[in-house]
């Protein structure tokens, strides 16, 4: 059997039939000796049109470029092998992420003399990232988001009240939390159907999403027909002001209630808690609170507002 580097046309033949693209650059006039056959195949551009080394830096894409080309010269000049990836310009204006691995080849001297390399399409492996990172977002807002209403879930409200909470023990400030839910949703659902009941739910977060006035308040979907709105730095005064304003505006939204035993229109009931929390204040009990008084609302007739305990 022949050794193998004693027959060149078994190399050609391996070389040219692979899907990653052989080249060699002739580091003293940083021209091409060599590119195989399959680039144009992949971008379009024939292999006699790569010439120089400016050839491979020009059909590049330019958010690339200069990363790329530094980096390279970089690595060639202390001749260190390297790979880079970049989105390389084809023929046709559209762009194929490549993997371009290179070695560094020196002279007896090991002074540079030569850069070998393969260049491997990567796209499907690009591709296939940017949708994992795309994933990723989606996750993240999922899991913080309540799906039907785009406003803050139930997790995020813990978080964010936990926070709070913390920040206005630390920075002694009051902080208010406003309990709402909806006066006898259940009734709207049965004569609306359920699809209606979630247009609803829908219009109302949003309307309490623009009652809370500061950057820093927030509104969270708690549970089915429930709200939350965390008001920091917010006294007793400024909460129930903001409570007033959700109670007017759900009901200015006019949304029809046939089934209501107290109104012809949609409406809610809320609780509302101010608190300086001091060191032996716990949140649970200002949650339950608040809680209570969303309950007592309820049972003075609702479409109302209780914040004290009475
Ligand atoms: P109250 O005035 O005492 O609050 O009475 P209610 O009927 O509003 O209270 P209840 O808790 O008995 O019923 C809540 C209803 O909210 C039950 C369910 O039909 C409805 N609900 C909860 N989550 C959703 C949802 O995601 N979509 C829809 N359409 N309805 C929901
Ligand atoms: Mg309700
Ligand atoms: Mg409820």
């Amino acid at each position: 059997m022949s050794r193998l580097e004693d027959d060149p046309s078994v190399y050609k033949t391996l070389l040219e039939s692979t899907k990653a693209i052989p080249w060699k650059i002739d580091w003293q006039t940083l021209t091409f000796a060599y590119i195989g056959p399959q680039i144009e195949e992949l971008l379009g551009w024939a292999p006699d049109s790569w010439v120089t080394v400016e050839d491979w830096a020009a059909r590049m894409h330019e958010e690339d470029r200069e990363r790329v080309v530094n980096f390279c010269v970089s690595q060639s000049q202390a001749g260190v092998d390297h790979e880079a990836d970049y989105r390389a310009l084809t023929k046709d204006g559209r762009f194929v992420w490549i993997r371009d691995v290179v070695h560094v080849v020196r002279n007896a001297q090991g002074d540079v003399e030569a850069l070998i390399g393969f260049m491997f399409d990567i796209s499907e492996r690009k591709h296939t990232e940017q949708k994992l990172i795309d994933l990723q977002k989606e996750l993240e807002q999922l899991s913080f988001k309540d799906g039907l209403t785009g406003v803050a879930n139930r997790r995020m409200f813990d978080s964010v009240m936990e926070f709070e909470w913390l920040n206005a023990k630390r920075s002694r400030q009051p902080l208010s939390l406003i309990m709402l839910d909806i006066d006898y949703f259940k009734q709207y659902n049965d004569y609306y159907g359920h699809l209606q009941g979630d247009e609803c739910l829908k219009r109302v977060s949003h309307t309490l999403v623009e009652c809370g006035s500061r950057a820093k308040d927030f509104v969270a979907r708690f549970g089915g027909e429930e709200f939350m709105l965390v008001l920091p730095e917010s006294d007793a005064d400024a909460a129930a002001a903001v409570a007033e304003r959700c109670r007017k505006a759900v009901f200015k939204l006019q949304i029809a209630h046939a089934k209501s035993p107290i109104s012809q229109l949609l409406s809610i009931s809320l609780g509302v808690g101010s608190i300086t929390p001091g060191a032996n204040d716990q949140l649970l009990d200002f949650i339950n609170t608040v809680d209570r008084r969303l309950y007592l609302a309820k049972q003075n007739g609702r479409n109302c507002i209780v914040a004290q305990d009475n």
